[in-house]
């Protein structure tokens, strides 16, 4: 979370950094602000609130000079205050520093440096990195180094880090080196830009679109020094590094909203174009299996592996346990799904025939990170389902298989999760027909998958009986969602879209469960989204809706197109094309996302930056 930009060059500092910061507002949006050099004086706005009314302070009160840095935060310690944004100031302004991470000794540093004589206005973990930052320079300077030189600013950043413990992407101005900008990264994304005579700096390769096409990802305890003619990467341990430069492949148009009203609806529309790209070329007709560009793994060894761990967080978790169904049906490979955040401190037993999946949009959410760098740590082979091309986890892992779903900027996923939803079908396609899955199985499966972008469209047509169903619900504080086996975790999915952009509490449950505790909750006021498309069990989710109904629980249903029974059960029913059953969650997802978008509207709720949420979570 938190959006860092950086400048140096010749241009004015403050369109890139405005525009940059518009870009990763879907980041962090509690208040956002920036630092803006000029010779030897370093000019900060901050404010509280989005980056529209940081423009407007910018514009009340101009800043000029081509070298700056600036950032939009997702409070981790201090209330969203103008104080507490960022850019904070170490020493008596020396130094000038943007952060992203969480600073874990930041209390005992503070106390040190108290002692020492700095004075800390916020209330933010970040403060005492620029105070150390500045101590460290005071100390180069004490013995004889000289405060405008590169080398002296680098030593000083080098020793404060090393008395920090946490994570960081830093970005940092000093005051007595104009046009120097040097960054550092632990465990928090950074991307640096290359122009001519000028470079960039990023938290994501968003900001650089339509600037430049050349990109050198920062790894871990790497620092950058740069200038608008320099850049020199350090790696704490390695030394200097020849930077790796890669090519950026996204276009301003990716990042446009186009027609839509909301990066959400935008993204919901766009799922049968991603779930076409991500199935685009891994089709392998001729063996009726899928085919990965990236797995970096030998058949013999994919082979071997005789248990799954599939680790993610919030809808890519969801994802996950689709996957679970998938793989143990079409490959009899017995999978688990485990919360990241948990995976990362339990010690659960794996063999060496274990493989694990690290399922996660951004690639760089930092609890997925921790969970694929332990199972690495202790050999397993690690792999990664991730859309950003480049990104940290994309970059760890072994191998893997990009989403191509284009950026998302919607802090609610949608088409992540669909095209994760994919993904993990070819993967469980792939390794069925390692194992068991007979060559017409695997036929049956890709003529199917084929099929899917144009359901995928056909079902957009619920959009409108979506919308009048929200005008009837939008106002109840309670729903459930139930759904059984593939269509338990699109309940589980539904039920975070509500809660997330709408804020009603929502809880999804397996249909079957609800008996078992939550149909206490049931009333009048309390609808049920019952997620009940054609399938083996059918009549037994048709028994749990009777349950509610005979609790008076309105019921509204997503339910195949030409099921005319389910009108009679239902107070509402959402159709949607009837396709086989492991594939109905990509199509009884969307009439979901479509729900939670139109009832968070009716409410007046910012759907594309909720509260209290940012997309990326890059702090643990
Ligand atoms: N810990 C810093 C703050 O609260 C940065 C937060 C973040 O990266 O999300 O200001």
């Amino acid at each position: 979370m938190c959006g860092i930009v950086g400048y140096v060059g010749s241009k004015s500092a403050v369109d890139f950094l405005l525009e940059g910061l518009y870009r990763l507002e879907y980041r962090g949006y509690d208040s956002a602000g920036l630092a803006v050099q000029q010779d030897h004086q370093i000019a900060i706005r901050k404010k509280t609130g989005r980056v529209g009314q940081l423009a407007d302070l910018c514009e009340r009160q101009p800043v000029t000079g081509t070298f700056g840095i600036g950032h939009t935060r997702w409070a981790t310690h201090g209330e969203p205050s103008d104080i507490n944004s960022h850019p904070h100031v170490g020493g008596n302004g020396e130094v000038v520093l943007v952060h992203n991470g969480v600073i874990e000794n930041y209390s005992i540093l503070r106390n040190q440096l108290r002692e020492l004589g700095y004075v800390f206005r916020t209330g933010t973990d970040t403060e005492v990195v620029a105070h150390l930052v500045a101590h460290h320079l005071f100390e180069e300077i004490k013995l004889g180094a000289n405060p405008g030189e590169i080398k002296t600013c680098l030593r000083a950043v080098e020793s404060a880090l090393k008395r920090v413990k946490g994570t960081y992407g830093l970005a940092m101005l000093f005051r007595d080196v104009p046009g120097l900008l040097i960054a550092a990264r632990l465990g928090s994304p950074l991307v640096v830009g290359i122009g001519r005579g000028e470079h960039y700096l990023s938290s994501d390769a968003g900001p650089l679109v339509g600037r430049t096409e050349e990109v050198v990802y920062l790894s871990d305890h790497e620092i950058a020094v740069i200038t608008p003619h320099e850049l020199q990467i350090i790696h704490r341990d390695a030394g200097t590094q020849t930077p790796s430069v890669r090519t950026l492949e996204q276009t301003t148009s990716d990042l446009d909203l186009g027609d839509f009203d909301h990066y959400m609806l935008k993204e919901i529309y766009e799922q049968p174009q991603t779930v076409e790209n991500a199935l685009r070329g891994r089709l392998d007709e001729d063996e009726a299996s899928a085919k990965f560009g990236g797995l970096n793994m030998q058949p013999q060894e994919l082979r071997r592996v005789d248990r799954i761990i599939l680790t993610a967080c919030g809808t890519s978790w969801h994802a996950a346990l689709v996957g679970e169904y998938l793989i143990e049906e079409f490959a009899r490979i017995p999978v688990e799904v485990e919360y990241a955040s948990e995976l990362r401190y339990r010690n659960p037993p794996l063999t060496d025939r274990t493989m694990i999946f690290a399922i996660t949009q951004s690639g760089e959410t930092a609890d997925t990170l921790a969970a694929l760098r332990e199972c690495k740590r202790k050999g397993h082979p690690t792999l990664a389902i991730c859309n950003v091309v480049g990104s940290t986890i994309a970059r760890e892992a072994d191998g893997g298989i990009y989403l191509h779903a284009g950026p998302e900027i919607g802090v609610a996923s949608t088409k992540a999760f669909t095209s994760q939803v994919t993904v993990l079908t070819l993967l469980a396609l792939f390794l069925g027909r390692m194992r068991n899955l007979s060559y017409p199985a695997g036929k049956r499966i890709i003529g199917h998958l084929r099929a899917m972008p144009e359901k995928l469209r056909q079902t957009l047509g619920c959009h409108a009986a979506v919308k009048d169903i929200a005008q009837k619900y939008y106002q109840a504080e309670n729903f459930l969602y139930l759904g059984r086996l593939y269509n338990f975790p699109v309940a589980l999915e539904g039920a975070l879209k509500l809660k997330e952009i709408s804020y009603i509490h929502a809880e999804g449950y397996p249909a079957a469960e609800m008996k078992h505790g939550p149909i206490a909750l049931v009333d009048e006021d309390t609808p049920s989204v019952f997620v009940v498309p054609r399938s083996n069990i059918y009549p037994k989710v048709v028994s749990n809706m009777e349950e509610i109904k005979a609790r008076r629980g309105p019921i509204i249903a997503i339910a195949c197109e030409g099921d005319d029974k389910i009108a009679d059960l239902a107070d509402d029913v959402i159709y949607v094309p009837d396709v086989d059953e492991y594939l109905q969650p990509l199509v009884t997802a969307i009439p979901l996302q479509l729900l939670a978008y139109e009832i968070a509207l009716l409410r007046g709720c910012n759907v594309d930056r909720p509260r209290n949420l940012a997309k990326s979570v890059t702090v643990e």
